[in-house]
């Protein structure tokens, strides 16, 4: 018991999302009093009609290990769901679903939204859990849910549910990092692990809003923000991280294997919006800047150019996506001093 309050209190002072998933199953594979073989925290990714498991980290007797990162995933790799009967069990009925047989499992579903079990803690023990070992997990598992709830309130933005501007550094840097490594030995090290991939980061306007609020006023306009958001959320993958940096300014942070792919993304949500009925206001449009991920560079020189690139989106017609590296390489931008520097001195 005195363990288990030292756990929870340990937990309670986590503000790493990580560092939090470990914590948990550490401290439900280590509190239990039937022994436990293995512990995991698998998350439910990907198309509602072929939903995957991504596992993000396990613990099997010694200390949480982390299995898989979500930005470097690749959904078609992952094991589906329904391979897994107990953990579709949980999802669909949100309840504790443990098999009656050996190898025993429990799931315990996490509810992070009303009505969507897309988090699970699955425990595989030699013997079928007791009630109180049950009751010790489900408390320890609403513990982790109630910090994860502070978490994103913290790092979510309250119109929109989109990543805040806050924490985009973090973000940032976490996706810019991986860059420079060699692509081939991550994948030798992790088989659901994406081949050649890139990071782009995209900024998104919206033209003429000012218009939307002088005539249908403030009210209208925020629920014009919302239903962006939406499409914004339905429109790209997964790991790709969508951020609603203020006003009716957005970003997006995305993984993708070329810069083709980027462009088609994103081209795919300027038409959505673009043919988009919105209630009372109709059709808007917006304006998106893009640039690739560079080694070595910094949250403020990569928002930088693609901020200079919607600039120029707006400056020649709005409702289009402009390349920061394709208007440089056009001439159409000039490359600033320090970057072609950069480039001399690699
Ligand atoms: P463009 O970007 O095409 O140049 O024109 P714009 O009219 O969108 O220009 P600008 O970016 O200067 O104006 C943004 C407007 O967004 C200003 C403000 O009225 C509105 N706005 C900013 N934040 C919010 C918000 O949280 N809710 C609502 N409803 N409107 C907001
Ligand atoms: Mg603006
Ligand atoms: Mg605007």
């Amino acid at each position: 018991m005195k363990r288990l309050v030292k756990g929870l209190v340990g937990m309670s002072s986590l503000r790493d999302r990580d560092a939090l998933d470990n914590a948990l199953v550490q401290l439900v594979g280590e509190h239990s009093d039937t022994g436990m073989e293995a512990v995991r925290l698998v998350r439910i990714v990907g198309e509602t009609i072929d939903p995957r498991c991504l596992t993000l980290t396990t613990w099997g007797g010694q200390s949480a290990v982390r299995e898989q990162d979500m930005v470097w995933a690749d959904w078609s790799l992952l094991p589906r769901l329904d391979a897994y009967p107990n953990r579709l069990a949980a999802v669909v009925q949100r309840t504790i679903s443990c098999s009656n047989h050996a190898p025993f499992t429990a799931v315990f579903p996490i509810e992070q939204a009303p009505g969507v079990a897309n988090l699970l803690v699955e425990i595989v023990s030699p013997q079928p859990l007791s009630a109180s070992a049950l009751a010790t997990v489900e408390s320890a598992v609403e513990n982790y849910k109630n910090l994860l709830g502070m978490l994103d309130y913290g790092e979510k933005d309250a119109l929109t549910e989109l990543l805040n501007r806050k924490s985009f550094d973090g973000a940032f840097f976490k996706a810019a990092e991986t860059e420079h490594l060699k692509l081939e030995e991550i994948e030798h090290e992790r088989r659901t692990v994406a081949r050649d991939a890139g990071h782009w980061l995209a900024v998104l306007d919206i033209d003429f809003f000012k218009r939307v609020n002088d005539n249908f006023g403030h009210l209208i306009g925020d629920e014009v923000l919302l239903l962006m958001a939406r499409l914004m959320r339905s429109n790209f993958r997964f790991h790709d991280q969508l951020y609603r940096f203020g006003g009716e300014e957005f970003v997006i942070l995305m993984r993708c294997p070329n810069a083709h792919d980027a462009h088609i993304a994103l081209e795919r949500l300027r038409t959505r919006v673009e043919s988009h009925t919105f209630p009372q206001v109709g059709h808007i449009t917006v304006s998106i800047g893009s640039t690739c991920l560079q080694k070595n560079d910094t949250p403020g020189a990569a928002f930088g150019r693609a901020d200079k690139a919607v600039y120029y989106a707006k400056e020649h017609g709005r409702n289009q996506i402009c390349s920061y590296e394709e208007l440089v390489q056009s001439g159409a931008l000039e490359q600033p001093k320090s970057e072609s520097m950069d480039v001399d001195l690699f």
